[in-house]
């Protein structure tokens, strides 16, 4: 029997107004190299100088982690020719980075949390972008200097699983943070996996192999599947030191397997040595106070909403794990719906409605405050359960989100009106003496015939509760 151990490295863009070491803009660009300097085209003789806005998202991560944010920290460089980094080294924080010893914590299935490290989260500049085309090869540097975050975990995971958990929960938080769109497919949040086995009850870990540069939740999972399946073979054939050793690999999505890049480079074949153009870089009490202000993060959230709201800890952690999810159920509520009733109307009402037409929460054609006003109004009773999703459906289709009037439009108002039901109920049962016999004699099956008798009098609109209430009265 074997266990897993991952460790990953998350590369999360920040996102910035201008690059992390020149005032080039980090925005999208129309053409080729033109968001770019002497400084980003590293060009003899231009000078690096620290972006302030960097540093403090940098720290406000470091806060929202528990870390301990460096009041000096310092930049190094990482020497490896590459086309796409003109000055054939990166800057990067290698010895002393300005966030270190983090945590965060993870959900588990069994509702248990754990606690996985975060050894450090360090400021570091993008490289540009090689682009290929048929036989030519051209170089995009608009991206190179583009401030990174890389945040390096200990190796505390042992199963996908939890590694995908730590992922989400991580992207969850710089997403709130609002330090990052963390946006996957456009690669502003990146992941290399790293991945070993051991025997069960052996202390020390296995050979590792790193997976570069992976850019899904689900690919992640089936990299490190694909890993541990490999390794663990390699173990039990006896082959496990000739075809288990530090390496770089790729994950090959068509294939679904990961193939080796390249042997793992050691930190000395980077050379890294200080930035002798960089100072270190000092945080003041002024930005101290900046990357303190923070929003309320997930995990307070799931606290206030459970222990205030009165949520099961799974909705809680539902409509939490997402920034504009949480943001649209704290309006529903400020329209006066009911918490638990708006979990319901949100999560699988709304949200069925929108995977159905291929929509995101994001952008949604009902918006927060009118899919509030809906579900306040089945709290107090004004139109039923199944009116409510009468007119989701008919808002769906349509452009008015004039809750109240389509409740007449669509003639949906709900008789809660005792005398109003109590003259139904009083019809039906004159018009059925020798079932009300029946049911005086014991026959209590029919309760639901006199339920339903009533409710198609009403054409629907009678409040069922009221109704099985009232009558329940009149039976007695
Ligand atoms: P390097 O300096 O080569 O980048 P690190 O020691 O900084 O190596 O580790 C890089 C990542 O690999 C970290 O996220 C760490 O948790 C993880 N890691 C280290 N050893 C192992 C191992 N045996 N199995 C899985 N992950 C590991
Ligand atoms: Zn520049
Ligand atoms: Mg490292």
């Amino acid at each position: 029997m074997f266990e897993t151990v991952i460790g990953l490295e998350v590369h999360v863009q920040l996102n910035t107004k201008t690059k992390l070491f020149c005032a080039c803009p980090t925005s999208f660009a129309a053409h080729q190299n033109t968001n770019t300097c002497p400084t980003c085209l590293a060009l003899p003789g231009a000078l690096p100088v620290v972006n302030k806005e960097a540093a403090i998202k940098a720290m406000r991560f470091g806060y929202a982690i528990d870390a301990d944010v460096q009041e000096v920290s310092h930049f190094d460089r990482k020497s490896y020719f590459y086309p796409d980094s003109p000055s054939a080294y990166q800057i990067t924080q290698f010895s002393n980075a300005i966030v270190q010893n983090g945590a965060v914590m993870i959900d588990l299935d069994d509702g248990s949390k754990k606690r996985i490290g975060v050894t450090q989260a360090h400021l570091e500049a993008d490289a540009g972008k090689n682009m290929h085309e048929g036989s030519l090869s051209k170089v995009d540097l608009n991206r190179a200097g583009t401030p990174l975050l890389e945040i390096v975990s200990e190796p505390d995971m042992r199963s996908a699983d939890e590694a995908v958990a730590y992922l989400k929960k991580l992207h969850s938080t710089v997403r709130y943070l609002d330090i990052s769109d963390a946006n996957m497919q456009e690669g502003s949040f990146r992941c290399d996996v790293n991945v070993s086995i051991r025997p069960k009850g052996q202390e020390a870990f296995g050979t590792r192999v790193e997976i570069k540069n992976i850019n899904s939740f689900k690919f992640v999972a089936a990299a490190i599947a694909y890993e541990v399946q490999r390794q663990t073979e390699a173990y039990e054939d006896g082959v496990y030191e000739n075809e288990v050793y530090q390496e770089t690999r790729l994950w090959d999505v068509e294939a679904g397997e990961t193939r080796s890049m390249r042997g793992k480079e050691e930190a000395a074949d980077y050379r890294y040595f200080p930035d002798p153009d960089l100072r270190p870089l000092v945080v003041t009490q002024e930005m101290i106070d900046e990357a303190k202000q923070m929003p309320e993060l997930p995990d307070a959230k799931v606290k206030r909403y459970t222990e205030e709201l009165g949520l099961k800890a799974y909705d809680a952690q539902v409509i939490t794990a997402d920034k504009e999810m949480a943001s649209y159920f704290e309006e529903m509520l400020a329209q006066g719906a009911n918490a638990k009733t708006a979990v319901t109307w949100l999560t699988s009402e709304l949200l069925g409605r929108l995977n159905k037409a291929g929509f995101s929460i994001e952008d949604s054609p009902i918006d927060a405050k009118t899919l509030g006003v809906l579900v306040a109004k089945i709290s107090d009773d004004t139109i039923s359960g199944k009116g409510g999703k009468e007119i989701l459906d008919y808002m769906m289709e349509n452009e008015s989100r004039d809750v109240e009037a389509l409740i007449d439009e669509l003639g949906l108002a709900q008789v809660s009106d005792d005398g109003a039901i109590l003259a139904i109920i009083d019809d039906i049962l004159a018009a059925n003496p020798e079932k009300v016999e029946e049911f005086k004699g014991g026959k209590e099956k029919l309760f639901g015939f006199f339920v339903g008798q009533t409710m198609k009098a009403s054409k629907g609109t009678a409040n069922p509760a009221k109704v099985n209430e009232l009558l329940k009265q009149r039976l007695s």
